[in-house]
């Protein structure tokens, strides 16, 4: 009886497991803005149950590696932009021309920061690309007056030290956070699916401590790698130092850290980097590399 009871109970762990949707993180760009890293710029896509569903940035290279991963356009829910600058954009036009030659039909929403000085906000930043008679590539206006075969719609985050949700549609939530980029806006994002919470900083310094809340207990926290232990000047106004990323992560404690947005600055000091971070936390850390892709459990 007793064993009939054990088997009864691992049979019904199994189905549980099984009827889980599978969520995997991958990595279509883990490069910054430069030429010669051999890697796509910032570009992440999140799939769930074979179909790629959310896109975070969308740097320069990230359309080839979308091709080479077999997503299909139709199958996005929404985009994520982090920031507005050229290595987390730069292919999102090519992403709308070749939506052109596919079956999508559903409206395609963009989600990224409110505008300032330094940066126009994301509605502006996509009108100044496709709107009709104002946009560089004009031709694609179809996309946001509604006579194409979907419609783009972009919407602006407003600052916001506290974590708001912006999203929940068809399973899938995703909650923002206002992060420091020197003067640049910029956002970090938590997307929930099927019980699963992945976290991506962004370009950020640190400075807000927002992140920290953002990834608290996160199965995954993408943290961008962008300078090297020691930086300072203008790069450490930008980005986190490793010390800056393991006090995070040892704040948050998400089951795992990805580092991804490497530059020829950190390459090649992955040690050194990591014994900064292990200073603070001590779960699984990871080097990302394009295409690279994690099962999140
Ligand atoms: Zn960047």
């Amino acid at each position: 009886m007793k064993k009939c009871l054990i088997l009864l109970l691992l049979l019904s762990l199994v189905l549980a497991a099984a009827s889980k949707p599978k969520v995997v993180l991958q990595v279509l760009g883990s490069g910054g803005p430069e030429m010669g890293d051999g890697r796509a710029s910032s570009a992440y896509m999140i799939w769930v149950d074979g179909k790629a569903r959310v896109l975070v940035d969308f740097g320069g290279g990230a359309s080839l590696r979308f091709e080479q991963t077999k997503a299909k356009i139709a199958d996005l829910d929404l985009v994520l932009l982090t920031h507005l600058h050229i290595d987390h954009t730069a292919d999102l036009p090519a992403l709308l021309k070749a939506s052109y030659f596919t079956s999508r039909t559903r409206d395609l929403p963009i989600f990224g920061p409110y505008g300032n000085r330094a940066m126009p906000t994301t509605e502006v930043f996509i009108e100044r690309l496709f709107k009709n008679d104002v946009g560089a590539w004009q031709y694609m206006g179809d996309f946001l007056d509604g006579s194409g075969a979907f419609r783009l719609v972009p919407t602006d985050i407003a600052f916001s030290k506290e974590i708001k949700r912006i999203y929940a549609n068809r399973g899938i939530s995703v909650d923002a956070v206002s992060v420091h980029h020197g003067p640049i806006p910029a956002v970090a994002y938590r997307v929930n699916v099927a019980g699963r919470h992945i976290v991506f900083s962004g370009d950020m310094n640190g400075a807000y401590h927002t992140l920290e809340h953002l990834a608290k207990g996160a199965d995954v926290l993408v943290a961008h790698n962008a300078v090297p232990k020691g930086a300072s000047g203008v790069a450490s106004q930008l980005h986190m130092t490793p010390d800056t990323i393991g006090q995070i992560a040892g704040s948050a404690a998400p089951k795992s850290v990805i580092l991804s947005h490497r530059m020829l600055r950190t390459i090649g000091k992955e040690s050194e980097t990591l014994a900064e971070i292990r200073k603070y936390y001590k779960g699984k850390v990871t080097f990302a590399d394009d295409l690279d892709r994690y099962y999140v459990r």
